[in-house]
């Protein structure tokens, strides 16, 4: 086992560092207060991100793309998941899933997804319908060359600035191995279709600036060209490329993670109470300790699943492992990093309890901790039958 980076891999890390630290730190203050990224600024980044060579890393190479290997996108997305969340998404990288377009569709939404003259979204979860994705009522009937969408969509991330919608809902019901289920199938609808509605949804406690959406499709009609996939494999597509999305999940996850843990650590060794550096406390100390360790027990998980996602060996349970493992992590070390700044982690002038606030998500999006043990625990069983 070789853990040393190569050269190319290296390069790779110092390049998205750099970007992150000139580009997106500085308007992290300002993205929290007005929970906006203006326009403009918005094109700027991203025109930057392109021009560095670091726009939609995870797609094909003969497409445009970075076409980075699991492992090179781990480190990638790791370094831009130091940065506040809805900055480091202005260096897209399109949803994995788009790879499933056809000659036609590739064209019209993945190349300029590639190019990012075009914004995608993933609209699965509804108000009756989270965990269990498959319970969903959003219809999509055919008539003719056409099928006609009807539901509701909520929880869609960055719907208000994206230009179409990969939309999954139900075209009716099949006989699966464990009973009757609801065939799935995924399109793919221009956000100007007759029929939709996007609403912005709630606040949330975290990631200013990145905004979550209702959709509502009412008697919306879309061309079956628009169908991502075969119909009634909708539910397959996801899964093929669920785990990817989980490993995005792990790597932002440790970004974020490194850059609490050194600044903590800096605040640890210079602030002194009782004479000395609170960091000298074993107390303190201890803390910082477990924190590095488990950083760097995420970190390992995160990069051997993605070397198995490189060899075509990963399982769903290594991403789910990757995931929660390192999301879990992420709560407790800006939840510590809170407690040692004391205070201060609680001010808003202060980073810490926007760390502390944005890290909540990532347990919850992606499917839940709970959903991630349970796809463990299914992966444990399995061999004995169970
Ligand atoms: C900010 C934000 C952005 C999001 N962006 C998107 C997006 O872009 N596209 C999209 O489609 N979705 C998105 N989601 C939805 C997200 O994926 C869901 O919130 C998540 O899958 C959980 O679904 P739910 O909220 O309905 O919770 P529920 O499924 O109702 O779960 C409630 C609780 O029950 C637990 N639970 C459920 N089933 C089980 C089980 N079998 N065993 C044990 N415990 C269980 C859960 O873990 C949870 O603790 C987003 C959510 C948020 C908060």
């Amino acid at each position: 086992m070789d853990f040393t980076l190569t050269e190319e891999q290296r390069l790779i890390v110092d390049t998205v560092r750099a970007f992150v630290e000139k580009e997106l730190y500085p308007h992290e203050d300002e993205v929290e207060r007005l929970d906006e990224i203006p326009p403009e600024l918005a094109g700027q980044i991203r025109t930057k991100a392109i021009a560095a060579g670091l726009y939609a890393a995870n797609m094909p190479a003969e497409l445009g793309g970075g076409g980075l290997d699991a492992v090179s996108l781990v480190l990638a997305e790791r370094e831009l998941g130091r940065a506040s969340y809805a900055l480091q998404m202005l260096v897209e990288r399109p949803s994995n899933i788009l790879q499933g377009c056809n000659e036609d569709q590739r064209n019209r939404y993945l190349i300029p997804a590639i190019r990012g003259e075009r914004h995608d979204c993933v609209a699965m979860t509804e108000p009756g319908s989270g965990s269990d994705i498959r319970s969903m009522s959003t219809t999509a009937c055919r008539d003719g060359g056409d099928y006609v969408i009807n539901g509701t969509k909520h929880f869609i991330s960055h719907a208000d600035v994206a230009d179409f919608i990969i939309l999954f809902a139900a075209t009716g019901p099949e006989i699966t191995q464990s009973g009757p289920k609801k065939k799935i199938t995924a399109f793919l609808i221009d956000k100007d279709c007759a029929g939709l509605t996007v609403t912005r949804g709630p606040g949330c406690v975290s990631n200013r600036g990145y905004h979550q959406c209702e959709l509502s499709f009412t008697e919306c009609r879309v061309s079956a060209g628009n169908l991502l996939g075969e119909e009634g494999r909708g539910f397959e597509l996801m899964g093929q490329w669920l785990g990817a999305t989980r490993l995005t999940v792990a790597a932002t996850s440790i970004g974020r993670a490194r850059r609490v843990l050194d600044a903590v650590t800096g605040w640890a060794a210079t602030r002194k109470q009782f004479g000395q550096p609170v960091g000298r406390f074993q107390g303190v100390g201890f803390q910082l300790a477990d924190c590095a360790t488990q950083l760097e027990a995420a970190e390992l998980l995160t990069l051997k699943a993605a070397a198995k996602c490189d060899n075509g060996t990963m399982t769903d349970a290594d991403a789910a492992m990757a995931k929660l493992y390192a999301s879990e992590m992420l709560g407790r070390m800006t939840d510590t990093a809170v407690q040692i700044f004391g205070g201060m982690g609680l001010m808003s002038r202060f980073p810490a309890e926007r760390w502390w606030r944005d890290a909540r998500v990532e347990r919850i999006w992606d499917g839940t901790s709970e959903i991630q043990r349970h796809i463990i625990a299914r992966s444990l069983l399995r061999p004995y039958g169970g």
